[in-house]
């Protein structure tokens, strides 16, 4: 089926084999088919064609979460097209940047955000499409339009993905048919992934972990999904005695371990459960194996890379850890030009067939990251710890210079989070007028927990220049979707405090 599309060819081989398999069930909607799902994306593959868009050509999707928006993301790359999902918070003042950037055929919308859109599509078709799957699209769609089926091959874009940009501007990742495939292959042989699983789908689709680790991978592996719009504890647990494994953020397991229902027994159908797109906190590792039995298998991958690491699937899971590089990721440690001894902190960089094309029209910026010989500097610090399991540190711009002295937040986060009361902290760096930068801790935990406490707790734990100078004392750290800490904002909140 779908011969003539390196990835959809393969995504689909399932759906050719075993047409009535469910590939997705839902709380109160019926199942569908792996042989629906494909029928849909060829019927909105037509549909694309007929609305004008040739090999190549972008579209631009800002929708809600649903199995609908999972057939256009195929039936676009079934087009030719390269599919450019948007996270669902974006503003339209904000898309304006994407759509300007990125000058789509066609853009997908949710219907009331329409009218915002329409008149910064430049000339785009604009479609829109509902969480319940209502809108222009399908009524598209059920017109008829024919599939003429279109040659791209492994070299070609099946996809951008806009960087969360957390400094100056977004940028588009230009991800081929290569790049997604081989990645999500190997991870559905590395996780163990087949016919017998069924996935908890509680991640959004518009971002790397949700759409292709999550999504690809159980469509290679002829899995089954539980579709989920969005994260909803009670329904994890509630799906969790008829599922095998679950992908989330370290924030689904914080607040999973909040939830009376989660126990032992809930889990004991589960065979996986895996985290990955923000540091878990090892603690959150610790109580989960103690409350469920599990050991949480952590990955490491980004937008431009795909996964690059990942705990073993049999042999220890360390917590603190991302594990080993992935069977065909090479990834090296560099500083100064030079790779480090293992256990020495450095920039990471990786290569592979998952390393993306470079940024959208940026030839600059994929210069300065992507090396002419396919080195990818990640901008992550990290290490490989003597038994070759690779450590995170943190992102190369949150580290602290202080004085003169390089302060890694994560060894001051782990030191203030080890003490009684403390959930959770963030570590960053604030201009100081003498030191460069100041060392500022935001820190979440219950009323024992006050600056003078953190201090003092410190002051014999850590040298002088790692102490924080000031410790602020919070009810939540800011997260975007994936659960990342937003640093650039608490940066911004305290900027003037060394004045
Ligand atoms: P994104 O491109 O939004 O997926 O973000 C990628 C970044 O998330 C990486 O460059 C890391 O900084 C971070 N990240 C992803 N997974 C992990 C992990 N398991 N531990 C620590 N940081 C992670």
């Amino acid at each position: 089926m779908f011969d003539e599309n390196h990835l959809i060819h393969r995504l689909s081989r399932h759906a050719a084999m075993t047409p009535g398999r469910v590939f997705a069930r839902r709380e109160g909607q019926p199942d569908v088919t792996l042989q629906e799902m494909f029928d849909r994306a060829q019927a909105i593959a037509g549909t694309l064609q007929a609305a004008g868009v040739a090999p190549g050509d972008r579209v631009a999707v800002q929708v809600d979460k649903s199995l609908e928006a999972v057939q256009l993301y195929l039936g676009v790359v079934l087009a030719g097209g390269v599919f450019l999902p948007l996270n669902t918070a974006y503003t339209v003042a904000e898309l304006d940047y994407f759509l300007g950037d990125a000058t789509p055929a066609v853009v997908i919308c949710d219907p009331a955000k329409r009218a915002g859109i329409e008149p910064i599509a430049r000339g785009a078709r604009v479609f829109d499409l509902a969480a319940d799957g209502s809108g222009t699209l399908m009524q598209a769609v059920a017109e008829g339009p024919a599939y003429t089926p279109v040659d791209r091959g492994p070299d070609d874009l099946a996809a951008i993905l806009y960087t969360s940009g957390t400094t100056g501007r977004s940028k588009g990742a230009m991800l081929s048919h290569r790049n997604l495939l081989s990645n999500s292959e190997m991870l559905r042989d590395y996780w163990r992934f087949s016919e017998r699983d069924v996935l908890i789908h509680a991640l959004p689709i518009f971002h790397t972990h949700g759409l292709f680790v999550a999504t690809n991978v159980a469509l290679l592996a002829g899995a089954e999904v539980n579709f989920m719009p969005g994260f909803d504890p009670d329904a994890i647990i509630r799906a969790m005695p008829s599922a095998t494994a679950m992908m989330g953020v370290p924030t689904f397991y914080t607040r999973l371990l909040k939830h009376p229902g989660l126990t032992a027994e809930t889990a004991a159908h589960m065979r996986l459960f895996i985290s990955g797109s923000a540091p878990l906190l090892a603690e959150t590792h610790r109580e989960w194996e103690r409350v469920t039995g599990h050991r949480i298998l952590e990955r490491y991958g980004m937008t431009e890379t795909n996964m690059n690491t990942s705990n073993p699937y049999e042999g220890e899971r360390r917590a603190g850890t991302v594990g080993f590089p992935l069977p065909g990721v090479e990834l090296r440690v560099m500083l100064d030009g030079n790779e480090v001894e293992q256990g020495q902190i450095g920039v990471i960089e990786v290569r592979g067939d998952n390393v993306f094309k470079g940024y959208w029209q940026m030839p600059e910026k994929t210069a300065e990251e992507l090396r002419e010989d396919g080195w990818f500097i990640t901008g992550d610090l990290g290490m490989i710890d003597p038994e070759g399991y690779v450590v995170i540190v943190g992102r190369a711009k949150d580290l602290i210079i202080s004085g003169g002295f390089n302060v890694y937040p994560k060894e001051v986060e782990e030191e203030i989070d080890a003490l009684p009361g403390v959930v959770e902290s963030a570590v960053i760096g604030v201009p100081h007028p003498d030191f460069g930068e100041g060392v500022v801790a935001v820190v979440v935990g219950d009323a024992s927990v006050t600056e003078d406490r953190v201090k003092a707790a410190l002051a014999d734990r850590l040298a002088k220049f790692k102490q924080p100078k000031r410790v602020f004392v919070v009810d939540d750290l800011p997260r975007n979707t994936m659960g990342k800490v937003q640093k650039k904002a608490l940066r911004d909140a305290h900027a003037g405090l060394f004045d």
